[in-house]
């Protein structure tokens, strides 16, 4: 068996180095990888957390039932997943404009409660039913114009 020569030897050498420092890089990332898995559906557990947090309190100010007075379900039969939060003039859309962020996302709602803690007077709670047939008829008069 041949000895091997220096220059070999430092050659196999540097091939391990650069072998492990090629795993480092692979696991790593994979590590990284599984890690930011984990760290979204800790994200998003934590955020879902907060919107419910964030939608009790407003609830808590604007009250759980539907602000129209013609609402035709019952209070009692009222479901409060239905509850949903309205804009007494009608300018959600120019809020979420005005405000740049997403209509679902927290830091929308966390801006509704400031207001509503400051005293706005632009939100009410609506059912998704009244809500919806008011979203209706201006939509549809919006189109007549
Ligand atoms: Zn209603």
């Amino acid at each position: 068996m041949p000895m091997p020569t220096s220059s070999s030897r430092k050659n196999d050498r540097h091939r391990k180095t650069e072998h492990r420092k090629l795993w480092k890089k692979v696991y790593s990332l994979e590590y990284r990888v599984d890690n930011l898995e984990k760290t979204k559906v800790i994200e998003r557990k934590s955020r879902l957390k907060r919107h419910d947090e964030i939608l009790k309190e407003i609830f808590d100010i604007l009250g759980r039932e539907c602000s129209n007075p013609d609402c035709p379900i019952p209070k009692e039969k009222m479901n409060p997943i239905a509850l949903q939060i309205d804009h007494v003039n009608n300018d959600g859309a120019k809020d979420r404009k005005v405000y740049g962020v997403k209509a679902t996302s927290n830091q929308y709602y966390r801006r509704i409660l400031k207001k509503l803690k400051e005293g706005s007077k632009d939100y009410q709670t609506l059912c998704a039913y009244c809500n919806w047939v008011k979203g209706y008829e201006q939509r549809r008069s919006r189109r007549l114009k």
